[in-house]
């Protein structure tokens, strides 16, 4: 563990002292008790104390009022965020998701009993003294992710929780317990009570994780995704990463949005539906396109018949180089070293395969890139500029692309008069 942390792990100490030397309890509770005990590296500090939210405020110089309602207020110390909570407890969970009610309480045993894993419901005071009542050190030193009480009704309570316990447990390599299993098998229903928003979230947070590939098989096998508020395309659920032949681990795939794409093309999905399911995920339009783009070459790729499923195939010849000039033509050279990235994680090294070097190989890959505009084309053809100006570009681009034509502004002209008697006039 680096300075840093240690400097973090202080700084939370210090305001322990504080709180506590105003009188009031405070511990260190939640993630960071757990990611210190496994030897992961701290993002956040959360504090809990007994002390009001108006105290914790007239105590530090600094803070913002994150939560008052909830009991949390932000302590800002050299610019780092630290998440002082009032002990509390909460009641009612009518939709599923958020509880109706919550209450300041004096105990910090029930505040931590409200809390959703037996690993992330462990405090650790000033004297360093671990409280840890529900087992949550020894299920973390077994590896299991287990719930504080029945795993049935705490998912009840809060249908996130389920998700929660699918990323956790393939991020840190743990087993689900029986009875949270069968929690999840028991409340998957309740999952459309949470927001599609909320639910991107958390896939995302598996994705980008250590645990990609244990996560989507959760997903699939618990039948969560069945149950998501807006629906995903049946296929978001067939997801498989391997077979007979090979096997694409998500996790050896270094880019997130490369992953998504991996998952989407192992799960079947065409380009709209993965363009469909991250606009459900609400990913931003950006990532959206960026991933639905890869999706849509490796469909294009293979549309010809030549597709046996992407995990299974021999990653020389996939397709002709025509086939793939023509799709990196139409989806762009980002979206072509997505897919070989893709590939080449799935295999292991970069040694060129035949795409690398047709890619590596093409003059030019896009219209901004040919030596004539296209007013410059309406004009030498002596007709007024409209949609068939793009089309011939496309034309002249494939030909130049494919190597067939320089890419000189005469030679282009001159193509463009031939290709039009040729094509007559379209
Ligand atoms: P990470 O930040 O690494 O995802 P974390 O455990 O810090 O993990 P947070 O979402 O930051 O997770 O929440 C902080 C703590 O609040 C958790 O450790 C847990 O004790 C509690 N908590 C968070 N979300 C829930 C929930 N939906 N139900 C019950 N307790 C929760
Ligand atoms: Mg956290």
């Amino acid at each position: 563990m680096g300075e840093s942390y240690e400097k973090l792990w202080g700084e939370g100490l210090k305001l322990l002292r504080v709180l506590t030397e105003a009188g009031y309890e405070a511990y260190l509770v939640g993630g960071c008790v757990r990611d210190r005990l496994i030897g992961r590296p701290l993002h956040d500090i959360d504090i809990a104390t007994s002390a009001l939210p108006g105290a914790v405020q007239a105590l530090f110089p600094r803070t913002v009022p994150t939560g008052l309602q909830h009991g949390t207020v932000t302590v800002m110390i050299d610019g780092t965020p630290f998440e002082v909570t009032t002990y509390r407890t909460e009641t009612g969970y009518s939709d599923a998701r958020r509880p109706d009610e919550v209450s300041f309480v004096s105990d910090v045993r029930e505040d931590l009993s409200r809390r959703d894993f037996t690993f992330n419901a462990m405090a650790v005071g000033l004297d360093g003294e671990l409280l840890d009542p529900f087992g949550g050190r020894e299920d973390l030193s077994a590896g299991i992710v287990r719930t504080v009480g029945r795993a049935a009704e705490r998912f009840g309570e809060d249908a996130l929780r389920m998700l929660r316990a699918i990323r956790f447990g393939a991020e840190f390599g743990f087993e689900l317990a029986a009875d949270t299993w069968d929690g999840i098998a028991s409340q998957k229903q309740r999952l459309a009570h949470v927001a599609m928003e909320r639910v991107g979230a958390e896939w995302d947070k598996m994705m980008s994780g250590q645990g990609p590939d244990q996560a989507c098989a959760w997903l699939r096998d618990s039948g969560l995704l069945a149950y998501t508020k807006e629906p995903l395309p049946v296929r978001a659920a067939k997801w498989t990463s391997s077979d007979a032949e090979t096997a694409i681990r998500l996790s050896v795939i270094e880019d997130i949005d490369a992953r998504w794409a991996a998952y989407w093309i192992c799960a079947g999905a065409s380009e709209a539906e993965a363009a469909a399911s991250c606009k459900a995920l609400r990913m931003s339009g950006k990532r959206g396109a960026r991933i639905a783009g890869v999706v849509g070459f490796e469909r294009r790729l293979t549309e010809n018949g030549a597709s046996r499923r992407l995990a299974a195939r021999n990653l020389n010849g996939v397709c002709d180089r025509e086939t793939w000039i023509e799709a990196v033509l139409d989806y762009g050279v980002a979206a072509a070293e997505d897919w070989l990235a893709i590939m080449e994680a799935a295999r292991g090294d970069k040694i060129g395969c035949a795409e690398r070097h047709w890619l590596d190989g093409m003059p030019i890959t896009r219209i901004s890139e040919l030596a004539v505009r296209g007013d410059e084309l309406a004009k030498a053809l002596g007709k007024p500029p409209g949609p068939w100006v793009a089309r011939r570009l496309r034309r002249l681009l494939s030909e130049v692309a494919h190597g067939r034509l320089a890419n000189a502004k005469d030679a282009l002209l001159k193509a463009v008069s031939i290709l039009q008697s040729e094509d007559n006039g379209t």
